[in-house]
Formats: C-alpha cells, sequence, structure tokens
C-alpha cells in the first residue's frame, strides 16, 4: 500500500470514528440517532456498522482533519472533501447519515451518506480513488464473509439498510451492491467463496430486471441461482422492519424461486398470454431456456408444470427442448474457423 493510500485509509478511520461518536453521544448527532432508530437499528447495531452523522456545517470535516495533519488535497483525492470551482473545498457530507463502506479487509475506503431531509439525491457516496471502486466492492463482505463460508450461500440485496436490517435480524451471509448492477468482478468474487447465490432485490420492476441480469451473471461465472419470494413493493429491510424477522427466513429466503422458475415468470412481461401467437412464442422461449439445463429430472420437471398450465404433450415438448439441445451442440470450433475462412476468402480478393 502506498503511503498516500496508507494516509487516506488513516483519515477514513478517524472520520469514522467521530461521525460515530457524534451520532451516539453528542446533540449534534441526535437527528442522525433519531433516524437509525426509528427505523428500527439498535444501539448495538449502530456500533457493529459504525454508522454515523455528518454535521450541516460545510467545513467542519475539513477542520477537523487538517488539525489532525492530512493535507487538503489527499481529503478531495479520498472523496471526503469536494474541491470548488474557485479551488476552496467543502465537506462532501453534509448533514447526512453516514454508512462507512469497508474493503474486503475490513478498512473502511469510503461512505454513503443518506440524506435524512429529503434533500438533494437520496444516497451520495465518496467518489471514486484508488481504493475504492463502487463495482469491485460488496458492502458487508468482510463481516459476512464466514458467514457465508459457514452456510455455503450468500444472499445478495440491493442497499445498505437491507444488509442492517438483515444482519441485526440475524441473517449474516449477506452483502450489497449498492445500487448499481451487479459487475462481472463482483459476481468472480463471491464465485471464489461460495456456490449458491440468493438474489434478494426490491420487489419492483427495476430490482425485477436487475434480478435477472445478476442471475444471469452469477450463473455465467457457475454459481447455483435463486431468487427470493420478495412481496411486492417492499424490500429486504421493510419487509423484516414491517413483517418480521421470521417470515423473512421463511416466506422470502426458504421459498426462494429456483432460476428457472423466476424466469417462467419474468418472461411473462413480454407476452399477452391470452393471445394464442404470444402464448406459442413465450413457450418456445421458455423451451429454450430448458435446453440449457444438463440434467434431464430437472428438465422434466418443468416441463411437466408447462404441459400441465398450457395443456400441451410432454413428449411434443421433451422433443423441441431436444430439438434445441442439438442446435446448440454445434462445436465451437467449426464455427470459429468457418469466420476465419470467410475472412481470408473476402469478394474482392
Ligand atoms: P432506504 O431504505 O434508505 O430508502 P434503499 O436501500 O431502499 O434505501 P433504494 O432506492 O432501493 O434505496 O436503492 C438501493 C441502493 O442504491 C441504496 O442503498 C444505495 O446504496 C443506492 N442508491 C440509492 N439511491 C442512490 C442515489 N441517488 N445515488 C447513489 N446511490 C444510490
Ligand atoms: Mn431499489
Ligand atoms: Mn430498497
Ligand atoms: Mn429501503
Amino acid at each position: 500500500l502506498s503511503v498516500e493510500n496508507q494516509n487516506i485509509i488513516s483519515a477514513y478511520e478517524w472520520l469514522t470514528k467521530l461521525y460515530h461518536h457524534l451520532l451516539r453521544y453528542t446533540k449534534d448527532g441526535k437527528d442522525g440517532y433519531r433516524y437509525f432508530r426509528d427505523r428500527g437499528i439498535s444501539d448495538e447495531t449502530i456500533d457493529e456498522f459504525q454508522l454515523g452523522f455528518a454535521p450541516n456545517i460545510k467545513d467542519f470535516t475539513a477542520t477537523f482533519l487538517e488539525k489532525k495533519g492530512f493535507h487538503k488535497q489527499l481529503l478531495v483525492k479520498a472523496g471526503i472533501l469536494t474541491l470548488q470551482s474557485d479551488d476552496t473545498v467543502t465537506d462532501r457530507f453534509r448533514g447526512r447519515v453516514i454508512y462507512p463502506i469497508r474493503n474486503h479487509l475490513g478498512k473502511t475506503v469510503a461512505f454513503g451518506g443518506r440524506t435524512i431531509t429529503d434533500q438533494g439525491p437520496k444516497y451520495l457516496n465518496s467518489s471514486e480513488s484508488d481504493l475504492f471502486h463502487k463495482g469491485k466492492i460488496l458492502y458487508n463482505f468482510d463481516l459476512a464473509k464466514k458467514h457465508i463460508r459457514k452456510k455455503s450461500e450468500v444472499i445478495l440485496f440491493e442497499g445498505q439498510m437491507d444488509v442492517i436490517s438483515a444482519y441485526q435480524a440475524g441473517v449474516k451471509n449477506v452483502v450489497a451492491t449498492m445500487g448499481t448492477a451487479l459487475t462481472e468482478m463482483q459476481a468472480k468474487l463471491l464465485r471464489r467463496y461460495v456456490d449458491n447465490v440468493i438474489i434478494c432485490y426490491d420487489a419492483d420492476n427495476a430490482g425485477i430486471e436487475a434480478s435477472y441480469k445478476a442471475a444471469t451473471l452469477l450463473q455465467s461465472v457457475g454459481c447455483q441461482v435463486k431468487i427470493a419470494k420478495m412481496k411486492d413493493g417492499m424490500d429486504p429491510d421493510n419487509f423484516i422492519q414491517e413483517i418480521g424477522a421470521e417470515a423473512f427466513k421463511t416466506e422470502v429466503i426458504e421459498a426462494s424461486d429456483t432460476f428457472m422458475t423466476f424466469y417462467m415468470n419474468y418472461l411473462k412481461k413480454d407476452y399477452n398470454l391470452s393471445l394464442e401467437g404470444d402464448r406459442l412464442q413465450y413457450i418456445e422461449n421458455v423451451l429454450k431456456e430448458l435446453a440449457k439445463i444438463d440434467s434431464p429430472i430437472e428438465r422434466e420437471f418443468y416441463v411437466k408444470e408447462l404441459s400441465s398450465e398450457y395443456d400441451l404433450m410432454m413428449d411434443t415438448l421433451l422433443e423441441e427442448i431436444q430439438v434445441y439441445r442439438q442446435k446448440s451442440d454445434t462445436p465451437k470450433d467449426k464455427s470459429e474457423k468457418d469466420r476465419y475462412t470467410n475472412k481470408v476468402q473476402k469478394p474482392y480478393q
């Protein structure tokens, strides 16, 4: 680690403690404290996640860290201060509750800051730096790691509050992407630790689309994927807080759908299944996906569902799947070679 990066980590360490102390023990942080307590977060959990509050003063942080000997430029690089057009700096986080974002070693390398007054963007993160790339980090991975190993399973959420509520409820093998689409780097990171991933995104359109994309990506790196059954319009945090931890475990997590069941529902949005033509296309597309499953028993399981739901003979469906399977059997070599051949036989040569 370069000296500069060591200093950035040290600045984050000071600031994490300061923001946490303010929230927990001072009048300046009491709005932040109230905010978390009103959302059902206990003192113990606040301490465990080192949640904090950045007061609404434009140079509070800059003054504190400069007194500790940190240079302005370093703090701008760290994403803690913002450089103004007139070359002066201001605090990036003002009047927000603070979620320290820790890397896999447990070192804070960035903050997420949430408004508690509905002013400005809901969440604001540290800008990206050498130490913080949003697409490489998973929130809470450091604390979740041992639980992921123990359960051979990880639950993937969208946001910090989902992680914090689940963790508090005793579901600890949990991480979050913090709103952005899961990246290949994050998928591979998870794959190194675990086979089984349960995607538990928000039950809104954005969440369902993101679930499909994340599932496909995770499968492509070799994970077994399930999709949790989140109640319409809810997210994991408000489910746990409003309906309860037990129901979350049994009705959401343990009731997760396999990818195929999720996909069969997901695909319906593109079709009007009361029309015969749409219905046929829908079934063809489901069969195409089914053809990718290698286990004949598993294939038959879903074929049975399709056959009874759409009143089609199982044999016909299975036959169709075989056709798709043979098509995808075409050796990759051959198409590579053809492409090469085409290249050297351009018409003008
Ligand atoms: P809360 O429960 O506090 O309202 P949430 O996690 O349910 O937050 P979502 O809108 O579901 O919020 O977004 C999921 C995650 O995406 C957030 O936890 C946050 O990390 C990130 N996010 C949300 N809004 C923004 C934003 N405006 N800018 C950057 N990141 C954001
Ligand atoms: Mn969301
Ligand atoms: Mn949400
Ligand atoms: Mn939420």
